[in-house]
């Protein structure tokens, strides 16, 4: 779900409610045909991953203009059994600062010339996506077009088929939102400068090699739909994934130890794809509800949950192996017995950290039947704001019973308007359950509700499968918001099975909703999975938790100033969201749908892996080529012109001292 929840969710809930139906988006990526790999045999690499940087081509290169070609030269070789144990003393090494347009360091453009004739002419120059509204940039300026990407802002598939917009403008800084008013600026901001439209793996290999050697800094874009805006960054090269759409399906994949179906997903390949993939190919697949998040990018690399979870475990789970490019420009495999270090990292780990993920191989799992149920209730006269949330609080003590039962509850509760607040299912999700399943697991629940005088009228409906169960429930997420801001907690089992503990969950959350924010839950409980390899860095709260709440802080007008906006942002962080701490010391947040402002964000969102993500890190990226706000090692960069509890991206990225 999303930050820009705050304004649409209560939309999005009474259309639900007036049952009215989002017409799926058209998918881009289609199921490969290929040979199955041999028996026995891992999956190749797709051909786009063939086609790697080979000296030969930098010669080449060299042979063209000798100056600048050492700038597109591969770093040091470094091997999976290199040891991390004294990188973690290592403080990163190099120039203070990132190189920032302007500065006499900045490449010339000799350079980014060759750069981009050796990437075969992919590099693009950045115009925001809304420029075409503004006087300032004549060369773009065009009525229709601006009209075009005001009607369309809200619209997820806008940004993810630009290569350099973000889905939350909010810590791009809000430099070039669209506008009626063409008189004002539009600047970059915290767009990167220039983005490498990846079609092959060489051009990712160049990018890296480029700003590895430049010292300009990098960011990875798959999709932008990460909460603190993680693939943005003024002055950056910005490696756009979203063009590596192959997608191949193996109904019988054997490699090392696994034996069933699987799916080999290109960087760039989204939920929505891999679904209808799936259900072509008569199987399912692990991802979220969201049709446009980046499996094989930050999805898998955060953990990723799904309506699976409660039968499977976690997206990262799933995962058989991986390819990567590496920070020195070498693409290698990630695998149990191939860099298994990088193999444990990558899963959990975080995104734009390590390297840059070319595809994936992941389990698919039989087809399955799923049964939904909604329903809602309000505050009103015969429900008083006790009894809502008590309500509230009734759902919650079925929450153990609920996911061990392999049930999945997505829901909102929000202020409607002045003192009166909706409880909604978007949906209640029983997978692999039939109707007459779900209408027993839920019985007990409806009688505590009923016994409360809630009365509820629940819609329950029996799909054939997890693709129509998806299509029938989820509709596109709104996104763009430049002023909503979201966190995030794990709740682990004893907040709701514990009725003391119960009540003080209960009551941080209604604390926060009826001070102004919106609950977006999630009652999810990873499964443990024997036929995956769950020794993974996915946040060790997740294995724990039984609730996954997301929490939008308060509403503000799209004229908020800065100072407004940090000042919300403050009391999220530190009276909203420090109760839902309080009431779960040791726990964490999910860093992919956390608050950018999290306090002590190592623990929160790695857990105790910390210390071994970050000695891998200083192993596999000595030099700090990858960064991103809350990313492991971040800790060790600054960013000048942050404003505190508003960390836009739009100054120079600097080592601390
Ligand atoms: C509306 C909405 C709904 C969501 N629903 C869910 C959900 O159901 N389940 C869930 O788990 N999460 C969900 N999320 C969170 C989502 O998983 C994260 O935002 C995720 O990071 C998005 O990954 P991306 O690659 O699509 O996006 P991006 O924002 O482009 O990337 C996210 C991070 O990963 C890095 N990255 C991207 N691709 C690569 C790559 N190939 N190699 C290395 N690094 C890379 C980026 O640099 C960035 O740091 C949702 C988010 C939104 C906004």
């Amino acid at each position: 779900m999303s930050p820009s929840l705050w304004s649409s969710a209560a939309t999005v809930a009474v259309l639900a409610l007036a049952g009215l139906q989002f017409p799926p988006a058209a998918a881009g990526a289609s199921v490969g045909s290929v040979s199955p790999p041999p028996s026995g045999a891992c999956a190749g690499k797709f051909a786009f991953e063939s086609a790697e940087l080979t000296d030969a081509a930098l010669a080449d290169i060299g042979a063209k203009d000798s100056t600048n070609a050492p700038l597109l030269s591969f770093g040091d070789d470094i091997s999976d059994s290199d040891s991390d144990s004294d990188s973690a003393a290592r403080p990163p090494s190099g120039p203070a600062c990132k190189v920032f347009p302007g500065d006499a360091a900045w490449p010339s453009t000799q350079a980014w010339n060759l750069f981009n004739t050796s990437l075969g002419g992919a590099l693009i120059k950045t115009v925001p996506l809304a420029a075409p509204c503004y006087d300032n940039w004549p060369q773009v300026r065009n009525a229709a077009q601006c009209q075009y990407v005001t009607d369309h802002w809200a619209d997820p598939h806008l940004h993810v088929g630009d290569p350099s917009s973000t889905q939350w403008p909010l810590f791009e800084g809000r430099t070039c939102l669209p506008t009626d008013d063409p008189t004002q600026n539009c600047t970059l901001g915290g767009y990167a400068a220039y983005s490498v439209a990846v079609t092959k793996v060489s051009q990712i290999q160049l990018a890296l090699n480029f700003a590895r050697n430049t010292n300009v800094r990098l960011v990875v874009k798959n999709t932008g739909h990460d909460f603190a805006d993680k693939s943005i960054g003024a002055g950056a090269l910005s490696i756009w994934t979203h063009k590596l759409k192959d997608l191949n399906f193996f109904s019988d994949y054997r490699c090392k130890g696994y034996k069933g179906p699987a799916f080999q997903l290109g960087a760039g390949v989204e939920t929505e794809e891999v679904y209808r993939a799936a259900e072509l190919s008569g199987v399912t697949a692990v991802g979220g509800e969201c049709r446009t998040v980046g499996i094989a990018g930050g999805y898998i690399a955060g953990g990723g949950h799904s309506p699976m979870s409660t039968l499977v475990g976690m997206g990262a789970d799933q995962v058989i192996s991986l390819q990567v490019v590496l920070p020195n420009g070498k693409l290698v495999t990630a695998s149990e017995d191939s860099y298994p270090d990088l193999y444990w990292a990558l899963r959990g780990g975080g995104g734009s950290t390590y390297g840059v993920v070319t595809s994936v191989v992941v389990k698919a799992y039989p087809k399955i039947p799923v049964t939904t149920m909604t329903f809602s209730f309000l505050t009103g006269p015969n429900v008083t704001l006790d009894t809502f949330w008590a309500g509230v609080g009734a759902y919650m003590s079925h929450f153990d019973r609920f996911t061990s039962a392999g049930a999945y509850g997505y829901f909102l509760v929000v202020g409607i308007g002045p003192g009166q607040y909706l409880f909604n299912f978007m949906p209640f999700w029983g997978g692999n359950m039939t109707a007459p399943q779900l209408t027993t697991l839920v019985a007990p629940f409806l009688g505590d509700l009923a016994g409360l005088g809630i009365a509820v009228t629940p819609n329950i409906t029996e799909y054939s499968s997890y693709y129509q169960a998806f299509n029938g429930s989820f509709g596109p997420e709104q996104v763009g918001a430049s002023v909503g801001h979201a966190g995030s907690r794990l709740f682990p089992r004893d907040n709701f099975a514990v009725p003391a503990k119960r009540a003080a969950t209960l009551a941080a959350v209604r604390y926060a909703i009826e001070a102004g924010g919106t609950l977006v839950g999630y009652n999810i409980r990873p499964a443990a999975n024997a036929a995956v390899n769950q020794a993974n860095s996915v946040n060790p709260a997740w294995r724990d938790a039984t609730g996954f709440f997301i929490l939008g802080g308060p509403s503000l007008p799209v004229t908020a100033t800065d100072a407004e906006i940090a000042n919300a942002a403050h009391t999220m962080t530190t009276d909203w969201l420090k109760r839902w701490r309080d009431v779960s010391p040791g726990s964490g947040a999910y860093m992919s749908e956390g608050d950018i402002n999290e306090p002590d964000f190592q623990q929160a969102f790695y857990g105790s892996y910390y210390p071994r993500l970050y000695a891998l890190k200083k192993k596999y990226d000595p030099t700090g080529l990858f960064y991103a706000p809350t990313a492991v090692g971040s800790e060790d960069w600054y960013i000048t012109g942050q404003i505190p509890y508003y960390p836009t991206q739009n100054g120079k990225l600097c080592r601390k001292p």
